[in-house]
């Protein structure tokens, strides 16, 4: 299969742009995080937020409404000439925009690096920062919109379809419809037990993008490793006396897991027992 095999530039200079494109992606990335909140919650019925779509219109500052020039919308650079400062009114400009375009540069560097030059590795990249945006908007606004997570959920399932073996393919299939309905059994287990709701439709969608992207075996692992991740979060924010027990959000922990499995490759599988239970299961995914 053509498709797969790693073309063969310079590492280096694929490094570079797999690093470029990911930054000029974070860049996009911040518009969705900032933007698909506030055009769902008017579809949703609150009449007052202004109407705007993803590229309409051009970005402003929020504060003194002054659009932004080519040269201050240049990712991470920008931030740093400005000194994280709007050029007309000196209001600071969120630590996270930079934060966000360094994690999808980093992210895109990783997979390039353990992934080759290929398509598989680009499909990957898509992957990653779909989830990374997911992440940043569930922890600001506790969402995981049906307009990121479904079309994650079909693009996995007719990425495996189209290039991937018959036996990743099945795997894709069963783990979109268990990764859906583990978390849905356990939230009507939880609901039942308690009265009160500790997840949201959202984190199963997720959790079955996730199943249709990396295979049924890799639902274990991911479970298992984002439980671990939330309960560290939520053990600081009660160590800090930030947390009263109200619901926090699960989704940044599905995605912490789910890319820690694939930029982690087996020198994290190989850690406790998930290389023999992915041996068990015929785990078909490629990690290197
Ligand atoms: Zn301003």
């Amino acid at each position: 299969m053509p498709l797969w095999e790693t073309a063969d530039w310079p590492l280096p200079l694929w490094l570079t742009l797999a690093t470029l494109l990911g930054l000029v992606i974070g860049s996009f990335l911040n518009v969705v995080i900032y933007r698909l909140p506030l055009m769902l919650r008017r579809e949703w019925g609150e009449e007052h937020l202004p109407e705007l779509t993803l590229s309409w219109p051009g970005s402003h500052c929020p504060s003194c409404q002054a659009p932004v020039r080519w040269w201050q919308n240049l990712p991470l650079i920008s931030w740093l000439l400005l000194r994280g400062r709007c050029a007309s009114c000196a209001t600071p400009i969120s630590r996270l925009y930079p934060l966000v375009e360094l994690t999808a540069a980093l992210l895109s560097l990783l997979l390039a690096w353990r992934y080759g030059m290929n398509l598989q590795t680009l499909a990957l990249m898509g992957f990653a920062w779909t989830l990374l945006a997911l992440a940043v908007i569930d922890t600001q606004t506790r969402l995981l919109p049906d307009r990121l997570t479904l079309p994650l959920l079909w693009t996995g399932l007719t990425w495996h379809w189209l290039f991937s073996s018959e036996a990743l393919f099945n795997q894709a299939f069963l783990g979109a419809i268990i990764g859906y309905l583990s978390l849905w059994s356990l939230y009507w287990l939880f609901k039942l037990l308690t009265g009160r709701e500790g997840m949201g439709y959202g984190d199963f969608k997720l959790l079955a993008a996730l199943g249709a992207w990396l295979g049924a075996p890799a639902l274990l692992p991911v479970i298992l490793l984002s439980s671990v991740s939330g309960l560290l979060v939520a053990l600081v924010l009660k160590l800090r006396a930030e947390w009263q027990g109200q619901a926090l959000p699960f989704g940044p922990h599905l995605v912490i897991a789910a890319l820690l499995l694939l930029v982690g490759g087996r020198e994290l599988t190989s850690l406790a027992f998930l290389d023999d239970w992915l041996l068990i299961t015929n785990w078909a995914f490629i990690l290197p």
